[in-house]
């Protein structure tokens, strides 16, 4: 269902008056997680004030080591749905539990699955029993044939609205936390008519090389950037190394804009 054999026009993703998927970019940017309701609300005051209309934000954190923070969850989904409708923007964050999927849609417009969920068969139904888009993360080390099969289910279930987005993929490479599998792009993009987009962030793990990595991904033909961005990165409860502060975000999103690759 998803393969454009089957569906020559793209799928459109409709966040009110942002379309993902129409020949548009969109950077989505926000922090990794919600860790408090001002945390959030001086993000969502700066991607408001750069023109940016959806925010991510994780909730529910799937982390390495049960010791670190796991995230509000629901009263973090609470402080995304309130700043989000004082901002007028929209709304994405992981649900890693088929149970909290109906509840997730009261709250946000777009359900994320993460990388280590993109196999949670159970999950996947879940998400494709509902009509809230979901964004799809590829796996830790899962091939594009997998992925898309990820999203077969989703869609197979009858929610149409699925985006995949490319978050770098295992290899001997140290250089970067994950090694951007940028050609995933372009196959994503002839084999299915879904959006396709690229985190930047958890790709590469690094701050420095973010700006070509977008560019890079924009290029390819990606649907869309994902960028994580905190008021006080150095005090973040998760991935305090590689996220941005705002003035880094603006300079960030000057830079992309500037190659004339996002609107
Ligand atoms: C995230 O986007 O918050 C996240 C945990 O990413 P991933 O699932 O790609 O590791
Ligand atoms: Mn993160």
């Amino acid at each position: 269902l998803v393969s454009r054999k089957k569906k020559k026009e793209d799928t459109l993703i409709q966040l009110g008056d942002t379309v993902i998927g129409g020949g548009t970019p969109v950077m989505i940017a926000g922090p990794c997680s919600v860790e408090s309701y001002e945390q959030v609300r001086q993000v969502a005051k700066a991607l408001k004030e750069t023109g940016i209309t959806v925010m991510r934000g994780g909730a529910f954190k799937p982390r390495t080591s049960p010791y670190d923070f796991q995230g509000l969850g629901v009263e973090g989904l609470k402080i995304l749905k309130e700043v989000a409708s004082e901002f007028g923007l929209k709304t994405i964050s992981e649900i890693v539990d088929p149970a909290h999927i109906e509840l997730a849609c009261d709250y946000i417009d777009v359900i994320q699955i993460g990388a280590r969920n993109m196999q949670n068969f159970e999950l996947l139904k879940a998400a494709g029993d509902v009509k809230t888009p979901v964004l799809l993360k590829r796996g830790l080390a899962a091939t594009i044939d997998e992925f898309v099969h990820a999203a077969e289910y989703i869609v197979s279930r009858g929610n149409t609205q699925v985006m995949l987005i490319e978050r770098g993929i295992r290899t001997y490479e140290k250089a970067t936390r994950n090694t951007l599998d940028i050609s995933a792009v372009p196959i994503l993009k002839q084999e299915t008519h879904l959006p396709v987009l690229v985190d930047v962030t958890h790709s590469t793990g690094r701050k420095d090389i973010l700006a070509p990595c977008a560019r890079a991904a924009l290029a390819a033909g990606a649907d869309g950037v994902m960028v994580e961005v905190h008021p006080d990165p150095a005090t973040a409860l998760s991935d305090a190394a590689q996220q941005l502060n705002i003035p880094e975000f603006q300079d960030f999103l000057d830079n992309v804009r500037k190659s004339g690759l996002l609107p």
